[in-house]
């Protein structure tokens, strides 16, 4: 594995606001991360501070190999992460143009990534025809002209229609294919699920989760029981006293029973069989990634 950037306990105050907490990840070649977490949970100020607009105020980060300093590792970068900003009376040729000479970087790359963002056919448009998603796109074929190591994109959908949101998540999938590593950020869970291998959950400045996006849904299940014997209350204090059971909560109609470790049902159901009780519903089942995803946000 080769690392792109590693973050170690990444602390950011505003004042009096903690902004980030300790954040700490790594990020590996090839990979596609999502940095998730609901508004104001630290998203851009983590991206800000790795590309050198925002101070931190402790903690590290090291790009590459580690001796690479930030200025050099930034030519090495492609981001976005503000509205794109382009010439509204030029073209899309002429704008990139103007960001190739500014960057010292060959024209005859240029047809390339419009082709790599689908605006080809639209280079001889001028910008303040395009739309919200196509200057989007714009911006992408922008930072993807100095053939980056890893391109980093904050909200990169944020107020495009549905259609236009399709067009960009295929379009970050096809150049993650070639290679290009990416960093977003994301409050939308179904974005990072969709696009991403690698999901950093954060809420308030807190890291909650970092792994494999496939894992954040591999937990060991929950249990749900129903009697008619006995209070659900009292079914989940006897749920409780299970070694294989984390907790269990009262959920309206019924008991929600998380589980610590592998286990059956019958399992489970044998030990309360063993309290002498019986359920008139018992149901073992793996929570959805919307639900763990809204348990890691609020719940906390
Ligand atoms: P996200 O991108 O996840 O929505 P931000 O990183 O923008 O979150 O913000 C994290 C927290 O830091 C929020 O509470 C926000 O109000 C605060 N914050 C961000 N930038 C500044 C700033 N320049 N000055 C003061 N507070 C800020
Ligand atoms: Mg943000």
């Amino acid at each position: 594995m080769e690392t792109i950037l590693k973050i170690e306990n990444l602390t950011k105050d505003f004042g009096r606001i903690r902004a980030l907490n300790n954040v700490s990840f790594t990020i590996e070649k090839g990979n596609v991360y999502g940095i998730l977490g609901p508004n104001g949970s630290g998203k851009s100020t983590t991206l800000g501070i790795i590309l050198n607009v925002v101070n931190k105020t402790s903690g590290n980060f090291t790009w590459f190999d580690g001796k690479t300093s930030t200025h050099d590792a930034l030519k090495k970068v492609g981001a976005i992460i503000e509205r794109p900003n382009f010439y509204p009376y030029m073209t899309a040729q002429q704008n990139l143009e103007l960001v190739c000479k500014i960057k010292g970087i060959s024209k005859n790359i240029i047809d390339e990534k419009l082709e790599a963002v689908n605006l080809l056919e639209w280079k001889n448009y001028k910008f303040s025809s395009y739309s919200l998603g196509m200057k989007q796109r714009l911006a992408i074929a922008s930072a993807l002209l100095n053939d980056p190591e890893i391109l980093i994109l904050d909200e990169p959908t944020n107020g495009l229609d549905p259609q236009g949101i399709h067009e960009i998540r295929s379009i970050i999938k096809k150049i993650a294919k070639t290679g290009t590593t990416i960093l977003l950020a994301s409050h939308l869970l179904d974005e990072v699920e969709k696009v991403c291998s690698h999901a950093v959950i954060i809420r308030k400045g807190v890291m909650l989760y970092a792994g494999p996006v496939d894992e954040m849904s591999a937990t060991n299940g929950i249990i749900e029981a129903k009697t008619e014997e006995i209070s659900l209350e009292e079914l989940a204090v006897a749920l409780e006293k299970s070694p294989q059971i984390s907790s269990a909560n009262v959920d309206f109609d019924k008991v929600v029973a998380k589980l610590n470790t592998e286990v059956s049902a019958t399992e489970i159901n044998k030990f309360l069989i063993s309290q002498g009780i019986v359920v008139s519903y018992f149901e073992k089942r793996l929570p959805s990634l919307e639900q763990q995803f809204l348990e890691l946000t609020n719940n906390k």
